[in-house]
């Protein structure tokens, strides 16, 4: 399935398009039927069966941009992520996860688990050895997410992938963060690639859903389980999803570009702690991120100076929205304290490395001159205030 000959550019625009034979028009069909005559085959298409025209073209397309032989659609990240993880694991089992994960994941784990009987362990670093550490006997399932949210932290794909090898062991990232334009698991050995569609793959803020990719047994392992849990996404979803992805190419190498002139702008100002992003050689990772990633990210985050308030600081941005989604062409911010991470103690935020001044930053495709302009006047405005 690996395209090589193609650029991702070209498998945004094209890869598994469906072409409007009866008018010839420009871009892929929607058939929104739930109901299809039966085939001489054995094949009755059902949306719940992720097997409708527009799952299967959109699949092929996303596993395409993964470097993948197969690929499911779901309603959400989350459907994707459990889904996944519930097809590899029974009671009895155990499984191993990075320490660092999205909050939505942690708690499917954390909340949900143990009445299934499937016992975890959470890392306690991202050091490969920190992972083998924890297999035990029962592990099926070795579980990532780089770069992480919020700190931008960063796991050796390759390095997992041999471990899970060597242990028998099956092998899942959640590469929302990096999207397939900056990092593709598969060709570090990873078994299970999943995103949050919701992300970059949407881009726009208006459609929530989710994608896995691996190969085709692995798929077809997940789909034994999906089309019970029931997670498929709408076909009008699936539409507007392909149309995003054509442009996701292009979204993102703004976005890392922008992202690496604001982090560098960060890194020099007066007013911020620390910067937080893989693409910056301060990065205590960045020579491992610059071994796995295309392009850093258009995700990284800073913390202000003490003394200077995240919730002010949010309140004078005018361009910059304050809002909890990511991966948007608009650019926004968030304090992880007040929103993420808010239901932790002090005490486990500051294990975790997440200070009051912590703002995680979504960078968008504006010009990166006025996105710098506005929190320069935000922070003029916060240290007035503050005086
Ligand atoms: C948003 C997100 C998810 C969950 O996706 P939904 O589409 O909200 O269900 C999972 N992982 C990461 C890294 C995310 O950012």
């Amino acid at each position: 399935m690996k395209n090589k000959s193609q650029g991702i550019n070209t498998l945004c625009a094209h890869a598994g398009e469906l072409k409007d034979t009866q008018f010839k028009g420009a871009v892929s069909p929607l058939y929104m039927s739930t109901s299809y005559a039966f085939e001489d085959v054995d094949v009755k298409r059902y949306p719940r069966y992720f097997n409708t025209p527009n799952q299967v073209a959109l699949a092929k397309k996303i596993a395409a941009l993964e470097h993948g032989e197969a690929a499911l659609i779901f309603g959400s990240g989350m459907a994707a992520v459990s889904t996944s993880l519930m097809a590899f694991l029974k009671s009895g089992d155990h499984v191993v996860l990075q320490n660092t994960l999205y909050g939505g994941t942690s708690n499917l784990v954390v909340e949900e688990f143990e009445r299934y009987g499937i016992a975890f362990s959470f890392t306690k670093d991202l050091k490969p050895e920190s992972f083998e550490a924890e297999i035990k006997n029962n592990t099926k399932v070795i579980y990532i997410e780089t770069p992480s949210n919020p700190l931008l932290t960063i796991t050796d794909i390759a390095a997992i992938s041999r471990i899970a090898k060597k242990n028998g062991l099956v092998s899942m990232i959640d590469n929302t963060f990096a999207s397939p334009v900056n990092q593709n698991p598969i060709d570090f050995g990873i078994d299970v690639v999943i995103h949050s569609a919701t992300k970059y793959m949407g881009g726009h803020s208006d459609i929530l859903a989710g994608a896995v990719i691996a190969s085709e047994a692995h798929i077809d392992t997940i789909f034994q389980l999906a089309k019970n849990f029931g997670g498929s996404l709408s076909d009008y979803t699936v539409w507007l999803l392909e149309r995003s992805i054509k442009t996701m190419g292009l979204r993102v190498k703004a976005q890392n570009k922008n992202a690496k002139k604001m982090a560098k702008y960060l890194e020099k100002h007066e007013d911020v702690a620390a910067v937080y992003y893989p693409g910056l050689k301060t990065h205590p990772d960045h020579e491992l991120a610059k071994s796995q990633m295309k392009g850093f990210g258009g995700m990284l985050s800073f913390e202000l100076n003490e003394g200077l308030n995240a919730s002010l600081f949010q309140k004078e941005l005018k361009l910059i929205k304050a809002s909890m989604s990511l991966a948007g062409v608009e650019s926004t911010i968030l304090s992880p304290t007040l929103t993420s991470h808010a239901l932790l103690t002090p005490e486990e935020r500051a294990k975790q490395g997440i200070k009051d001044g912590l703002m995680r930053f979504s960078i968008g495709i504006e010009e990166v001159e006025d996105l710098i302009e506005d929190l320069e006047q935000a922070l003029v405005s916060l240290k007035q205030l503050a005086n």
